[in-house]
């Protein structure tokens, strides 16, 4: 593999195969799932025939690593949870 990752369609399948040079640092091979992600996303678009990094994929991958980055691997969603949640014992909020 030449590049930091690759994206084949198998039309047997029907089925991506996303594959991602693993000499690579955690934080590359992240970017490099969100590039080749988009890719799969943006496969049977109207822009996939002209050309490999089109508008359409470009658009894709920003929104890709926004939701990547506003995710955070979850912390966020952990620290609301128990910032807003009942407790274990309750159901309600008792106000
Ligand atoms: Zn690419």
């Amino acid at each position: 593999m030449k590049d930091c990752g690759d994206t084949t369609y198998s039309e047997d399948m029907e089925d991506f195969k996303i594959r991602i040079k693993s000499s690579q640092s955690f934080a590359m091979k992240i970017d490099t799932l969100l590039h080749e992600y988009a890719h799969c996303l943006t496969w049977f678009g109207a822009e996939s025939e002209l050309e490999d990094h089109s508008g359409e994929w470009g658009l894709t991958y920003a929104r890709l690593y926004r939701k990547f980055i506003e995710w955070d691997y979850g912390k966020n969603q952990k620290k609301r949870k128990r910032a807003v949640g009942p407790l274990p014992s309750q159901k309600e909020f008792d106000f």
